[in-house]
């Protein structure tokens, strides 16, 4: 997609390009694979955002993986955290002894993945480690350090690359700041 195309209209600048993201996927796959030899990883993908990090995170990881897929519910159509989670989709398989890496688009409160991480070691995995595409540590109110990250970035709402507004610009290949006025601000 051209970055003049009408999508990017809608964006005050990009932060994190197509081919900044590319290549933090392929180190990020390499260290998984160097980290997980010999162990049963299962690969949950926290659905929607981080929908299109992990299909591309999963192809760099050289080894025999199993995926899973879960839905939660955090934020409704707003841009700031209710605090309030719900598990919208759960996984359909056993975690039990599995060394699990929960694949997540954005790590802002860190509430969504504290919720995550409770529901899930209760189902006794080998362990239990998070990977995500960007980190906003300035938002942080738990305590909640991700294994693996890609971008450390500003406070700022983001979309693309699997982050949405409003369910919209999921689809745009890299990731920026929207304009204020696209969700009412000044
Ligand atoms: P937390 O519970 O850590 O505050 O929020 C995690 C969830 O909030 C993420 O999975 C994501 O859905 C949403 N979120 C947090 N910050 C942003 C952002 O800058 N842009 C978008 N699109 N979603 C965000």
């Amino acid at each position: 997609m051209d970055t003049s195309a009408r999508i990017y209209q809608d964006l005050d600048r990009i932060l994190v390009t197509r081919e900044q993201i590319a290549q933090a996927v392929k180190t990020l796959g390499q260290k998984i694979t160097e980290d997980y030899q010999g162990r049963d990883l299962m690969m949950v993908c926290i659905l929607k955002g981080a929908s299109i990090f992990f299909t591309d995170l999963i192809r760099e990881v050289d080894l025999p993986v199993s995926v899973g897929f879960m839905a939660v519910s955090s934020y409704g159509s707003g841009t700031s955290s209710t605090g309030v989670v719900r598990i919208m989709k759960d996984l359909d398989q056993n975690i039990e002894g599995k060394d699990v890496l929960i694949v997540e688009d954005i790590v802002d409160s860190g509430k969504t993945l504290n919720f995550l991480l409770q529901v899930l070691a209760q189902r006794h995995p080998a362990s239990l480690s998070i990977a995500t595409l960007l980190d906003k540590p300035a938002r942080r109110v738990v305590d909640l350090t991700a294994k693996y990250f890609c971008f450390n970035i500003p406070d700022a709402f983001v979309v693309g690359y699997g982050l949405d507004y409003d369910e919209k610009y999921r689809n745009l290949p890299d990731i920026g700041v929207l304009k204020p006025a696209v969700y009412g601000g000044k």
